[in-house]
């Protein structure tokens, strides 16, 4: 049994604007909320003295919100970032991405998602959704485990020799028997932290077999679907010319679209896309900068909420962005509506619902929220008197201060399942994060053998 009391924070519920609860104790216990304010402190008190230890953090003056959600990533791509910048979609995919992706044994992978979870812990991270790849996926959930961060994610799928290399394609039994594998092996283990995900990686990298069997296969089974739609337009003509139809009707037509289905990008929908997925649910993980670097365009995010589609924020992968950051990403998702001249038309109460409650929604992480008891103790605690933030005297709503002005060197702790995960004191993050030399290894392993193919 593990006991956490947050002390004196000002809670930020996000449930609306004026969910905000200044000075107030917060007792975590097994994961989940166990009280707020005045019973908190009593409770736990009451335990200390029954001989169950209970961990204190104090949080005055700081922030307490539920944890960002990294909802669209790439954990095998750490060490393949600061490749080259100045490619669109399937250029970088064909000639630096797939080559990379191909190279990791065990142990590259291994370092390459330690590095990344580490990264995404340490900007107040909870949750990810990654694509995984095609190979080595259980070094993903060892490293994914042992950090203590909550993970959904697959091997991803690619089965079609016109359109993917032959070392980076599975025919299409054998991808969803690793699928299966995996689910076996790791589904809902540590305390439900880690959970198997459907990860076809688009449209254009399978074939039409493949992508009905993962949709059958995600209900049947329960599971989560997670795979990039619309993300350029060269990749949406490809799949115009390949199936007759538009991207996300196609998808829909295969049986892939559904309220456990997160799209990342939607860069080239249109409304009628936007309807479609409003009505099956579905979730759309906005990408900003990645979409920006590769020079995708942007997802139109004011007309997507406005037709009811839930959003999302992800970084991508570290190759296309180069950071995995959410603060980079809620500023531009707030600023990007404003290139329109529409500013203010994503609030940023908004945008930080998107980067956490709104993600985990489409993570598919049901159950009470904010602060309710019994809801996922999943946390960030941000301390606004680091770096160029102002202290926690506002005389208007925090949430800007957070979109516009903070940034990593703002969190203090990210606490995951009611556990401290990451203290700003601990650079290393719990010695998560790999030494420089092990970089260094991995890193140059996987650049001799992209430059050998
Ligand atoms: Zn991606």
């Amino acid at each position: 049994m593990t006991r956490l009391l947050i002390e004196g924070g000002t809670l930020l519920g996000l449930t609306a604007p004026a969910d905000i609860e200044s000075d107030t104790d917060l007792l975590l216990e097994d994961g989940r909320v166990r009280a707020t304010g005045g019973d908190a402190g009593l409770l736990a008190g009451e335990s200390e003295r029954a001989g169950v230890p209970v961990e204190r953090v104090a949080a005055r003056g700081r922030w307490v919100l539920p944890g960002f959600v990294q909802a669209h990533l790439h954990l095998c791509q750490t060490l393949l970032r600061n490749g080259p910048d100045d490619l669109e979609l399937l250029p970088w995919l064909r000639s630096h991405v797939w080559p990379g992706e191909a190279a990791h044994d065990e142990n590259t992978m291994s370092v390459s998602a330690r590095l990344g979870i580490a990264e995404c812990l340490s900007a107040g991270v909870t949750a990810i959704l990654d694509m995984g790849t095609i190979r080595h996926s259980d070094a993903l959930f060892e490293a994914a485990a042992a950090a203590g961060v909550r993970y959904t994610g697959g091997n991803v799928l690619m089965d079609d020799p016109a359109t993917t290399p032959p070392d980076l394609r599975a025919p299409a039994e054998e991808g969803l028997a690793e699928t299966e594998r995996l689910r076996a092996t790791w589904h809902g283990k540590e305390n439900g932290r880690l959970r198997v995900a459907v990860t076809p990686r688009f449209a254009v990298s399978c074939t039409d077999a493949l992508l009905r069997r993962a949709a059958d296969l995600a209900r049947d089974r329960g599971l989560v679907v997670h795979t990039h739609a619309s993300e350029n337009r060269s990749e949406v003509a490809l799949v115009k010319e390949r199936t007759g139809l538009a991207n996300v009707p196609y998808l829909d037509a295969v049986g892939l679209l559904g309220a456990r289905t997160c799209l990342a990008h939607a860069v080239h929908a249109d409304a009628a896309d936007f309807q479609l997925l409003s009505r099956r649910g579905t979730s759309v993980a906005h990408c900003p900068s990645s979409n920006l670097k590769l020079g995708s365009g942007v997802c139109p995010i004011p007309e997507l909420r406005a037709a009811g589609v839930r959003v999302a924020l992800g970084s991508d992968g570290s190759a296309c962005n180069n950071l995995l950051d959410p603060f980079r990403e809620m500023r531009l998702a707030a600023l990007l509506p404003g290139v329109g001249g529409r500013a203010g038309a994503l609030s940023a109460f908004d945008v930080v619902r998107m980067a956490t409650a709104e993600g985990a929604a489409a993570l598919d992480l049901g159950g009470p929220a904010g602060f309710e008891t019994g809801a996922r103790a999943d946390f960030v605690i941000l301390d606004p008197e680091t770096g160029w933030s102002l202290p926690d005297d506002w005389s208007a709503e925090p949430y800007g201060a957070i979109v516009y002005s903070m940034g990593r060197e703002n969190v203090a702790a990210t606490v995951v399942d009611g556990v401290v995960r990451y203290r700003r004191e601990d650079a290393t993050v719990g010695g998560l994060k790999p030494e420089p030399a092990e970089i260094r290894g991995a890193a140059r392993t996987l650049r001799e053998r992209i430059r050998k193919d």
